[in-house]
């Protein structure tokens, strides 16, 4: 799932390669991701891209003055076509949810692989009109995501700090992969309660969500929108490596599974050599 570096990849990928561009047409193959029906997605035609910006994982090209927002959610993509057919896709078929034709004839489809659809997309008048986008808590590469910021969303919170750093209505961008390779930086259970840290480990915490998510967007960025998962996971040390070594004390990288997604960490590194109880595990053997 591409969280924030990707998102912002994709934002400086799409300044050089659309911005300035007239939206020739819309296709939208894939209805049912649209989340909104006024203004219509065909109303984007004719309109020049105006500007691009990522809002924590949203994706929101400022179409002069309309706005096309997208949500990538697990499965979804977004891939760049110099060159796209002018045969529409086929409705309700293929992967291809939504194909914006470009003036010089590029493009880009938003498709979605999988079984769990997540894309959504919106047209919108302002972006804040998305829900997910005005739930959003702060940008963790912005000013404001200060140490003493951050120690006050901790305050007092009962939760894990995994649910914590993935929550999008306190930090905005960080997901599930990032989220784990933040705790294996700094030695944290995910499981640990977050409003026990101490001082010490959320100084550590704050820099080291600061340094991998820049790290990460450094990695990414002046990336093809096709090439920036395979960067992804390259640059991954613990997220998505269960049963690899770890690449710092050379212990197996183990995992914990819910419903949905797992979340990956080293017990040597993180939890005093201690394998985390997986519950879903736990309960299939009872
Ligand atoms: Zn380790």
């Amino acid at each position: 799932m591409p969280e924030l570096p990707e998102v912002e990849a994709l934002v400086t990928f799409l300044r050089a390669r659309a911005v300035g561009r007239v939206v020739a047409r819309v296709d939208a193959p894939g209805i049912h991701v649209l989340k909104t029906y006024d203004p219509a997605v065909t109303a984007l035609a004719g309109l020049e891209l105006s500007g691009v910006r990522r809002y924590g994982k949203f994706l929101d090209l400022d179409v002069s003055g309309l706005h096309l927002v997208t949500h990538l959610a697990r499965a979804g993509w977004l891939h760049w076509r110099d060159s796209l057919p002018t045969a529409p896709p086929k409705m309700g078929k293929g992967p291809i949810a939504l194909r914006v034709h470009l003036d010089d004839g590029s493009g880009f489809d938003l498709t979605e692989a999988g079984t769990r659809k997540g894309l959504a997309v919106y047209v919108v008048r302002d972006v804040h009109q998305v829900p997910g986008v005005a739930r959003l808590g702060v940008d963790p590469l912005s000013a404001e995501f200060t140490e003493e910021l951050f120690a006050g969303l901790l305050t007092g919170v009962r939760s894990q700090v995994k649910g914590v750093l993935t929550d999008q209505s306190l930090i905005a961008g960080l997901g599930n992969a990032y989220s784990d390779e933040v705790l294996w930086a700094v030695g944290l259970s995910p499981f640990k309660a977050a409003g026990k840290l101490t001082a010490p480990q959320v100084t550590t915490l704050h820099t080291a969500i600061v340094d991998t998510l820049r790290a990460a967007v450094g990695r990414a960025d002046g990336l093809a929108a096709g090439a920036l998962k395979a960067e992804k996971k390259s640059g991954l040390s613990v997220h998505g490596r269960a049963g690899l070594p770890c690449p710092r004390c050379g212990d197996t990288v183990r995992e914990v599974s819910f419903a949905d997604k797992a979340l990956q960490y080293c017990p040597t590194c993180q939890t005093g050599g201690q394998p985390l109880a997986d519950r879903r595990l736990s309960r299939l053997l009872k």
